[in-house]
């Protein structure tokens, strides 16, 4: 399917419905529950309601195969308050490493758990950065052996989202250190299970209404079949893994390709963030009057609005086009989706910064919102990779990729014959044209308006 602006009709309820609960349910209590510390139960009931918290409405929105589903409901999300809009998609964040190595029987008994029923909700956490190094994946330290019929994972986990809270754990641990990235496997870490100890809840700048904890695995048992993929696939996967190793090749990596995935996601919760403040600063800069004018008449004001305009727009470009990369299976060659993490991470953080700028002594105080989205806003810099690791992800591929040429030197096209050979901007067409043009004097005017149609430049909308 075609790269395409525009929405189709469910998008744009979406959108509509998105933008209406953000606005109503969201907005009013976003100070309360940011400022407290408190995680937002009754706006997650509220979401539930509304059919925006269960793996269904996940597995419609990324099964869209235009990729824009998704992106565009965590915008409208976290326009609202990225803090809420944490809590309330954390479970999918979770589900969505758990699709990747779950086998379709996994998938159906703890996709449910993830998220509970309206009035009965559950929640689930993804537990990956430990605290020696997040970015570092390779070299994380928690294990998992087996023993008997059962795995026994023991480690340290921290800045785990939900963690200690949730009913379901997904939980990243090494089952042979030696080979690195490729020795780890997801295991699903029940909530209450013995071992599993919520050490504390920690403190945060920003995003202050999500849960985010630091975790303890101490002899911590699991059945075996709460291995993601079963024993067997993990078994091939590690002979692959050691053979490999043995040709000095290293493997490739399952994890880095899926973060590539999931980045557009959060690249779009950024967004929110950015857009929210943005429309902030413009209507303040409109309203507020300086020297007898709106502040927004001064160029001072209006020019630094205009570039975090620009790169809004250029940052939902670069996300919607990883999201549809995604959905249509091309391959992230140039690390297309850490381009759209950083992009927008980044105008996130320029456009809070900004709007307290434009609203002077104002936007230093909580009595107007900016200043937490300034705090919402940096988180977005440093999870899901830092802003360096996505620049390190990106150069990676220079060497190799970037001789290649743009993306749509790599994409198929429409292999269409007629258009290949008499198509816009074809010689054939020239030739035609000129030809048409050599004998317009001496051929009867409405023959020459009929061909003339054909090779004139199409009118406005065709
Ligand atoms: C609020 C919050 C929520 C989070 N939620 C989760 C969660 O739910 N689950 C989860 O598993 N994790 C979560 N994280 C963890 C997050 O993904 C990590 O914090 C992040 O990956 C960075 O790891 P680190 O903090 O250990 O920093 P480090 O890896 O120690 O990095 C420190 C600094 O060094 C830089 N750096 C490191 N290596 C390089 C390099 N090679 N080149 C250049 N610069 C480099 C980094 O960019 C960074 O600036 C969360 C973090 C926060 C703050």
């Amino acid at each position: 399917m075609s790269f395409s602006l525009e929405l189709t009709p469910a998008q744009h309820d979406l959108v509509a419905r998105v933008h209406r609960f953000a606005e109503e349910e969201i907005r009013p209590v976003a100070g309360h529950y940011d400022w407290e510390e408190e995680f937002p139960w009754p706006v997650l009931e509220r979401a539930a309601e509304e059919g925006f918290y269960n793996a269904l409405f996940y597995r419609d929105l990324i099964s869209d195969p235009t990729g824009l589903s998704l992106p565009l409901f965590m915008e409208e999300l976290f326009w609202g308050c990225a803090g809420i809009g944490l809590s309330i998609v954390m479970p999918a964040l979770a589900l969505s490493a758990m699709a990747q190595a779950a086998s379709p029987d996994q998938l159906v008994r703890w996709a449910p758990e993830c998220f509970g029923t309206p009035g009965d909700l559950e929640l689930a956490a993804l537990c990956i950065s430990e605290p020696q190094g997040g970015s570092d994946v390779a070299n994380l330290r928690t294990t998992a052996r087996k023993e008997g019929g059962e795995w026994v994972i023991d480690g340290h986990k921290i800045w785990i989202g939900n963690g200690g809270i949730a009913n379901v754990h997904v939980v990243n641990a090494s089952v042979d250190p030696e080979l690195g990235h490729s020795g780890q496997a997801l295991f699903v870490v029940p909530g209450g299970t013995p071992g599993l100890k919520l050490v504390r809840k920690l403190e945060k700048l920003g995003c202050r209404a999500s849960h985010t904890a630091e975790l303890r695995f101490e002899d911590c048992r699991v059945p075996e079949d709460h291995l993601l993929g079963g024993s067997d696939r993990l078994d091939e996967r590690l002979d692959d893994a050691r053979k490999a190793k043995s040709r000095a090749d290293g493997g490739g990596s399952a994890t880095l390709g899926a973060f590539e995935q999931t980045r557009p996601m959060v690249a779009a919760q950024a967004l929110g963030i950015a857009r929210a403040a943005f429309e902030f600063g413009c209507e303040y800069a409109g309203g507020r009057k300086a020297f007898g004018e709106p502040i927004i008449e001064n160029q001072g004001v209006a020019f630094p609005l205009a570039d975090i305009a620009a790169e809004i727009d250029a940052a939902r470009l670069l996300t919607w086009r990883a999201a549809w990369m995604g959905a249509q299976g091309v391959p992230f060659r140039l690390g297309e989706g850490s381009m759209s993490k950083l992009k927008a991470s980044e105008v996130a953080v320029r456009a809070a910064e900004q709007a307290i700028q434009v609203c002077g002594g104002w936007g230093y105080v909580r009595d107007l919102p900016v200043e937490k989205w300034y705090r919402d806003a940096k988180l977005y810099t440093i999870f899901e990779g830092t802003s360096e690791i996505q620049r390190l992800v990106i150069g990676r591929t220079l060497a190799e990729a970037a001789p290649e040429g743009p993306l749509h030197f790599r994409l198929p096209g429409n292999k269409g014959g007629f258009d290949r050979s008499f198509g816009r901007g074809t010689k054939r067409r020239s030739q035609a044209a000129m030809a048409l043009l050599r004998i317009a004097e001496h051929t009867p005017a409405a023959l020459t308006r009929t061909v003339g149609s054909i090779v004139s430049p199409p009118k406005k909308g065709k």
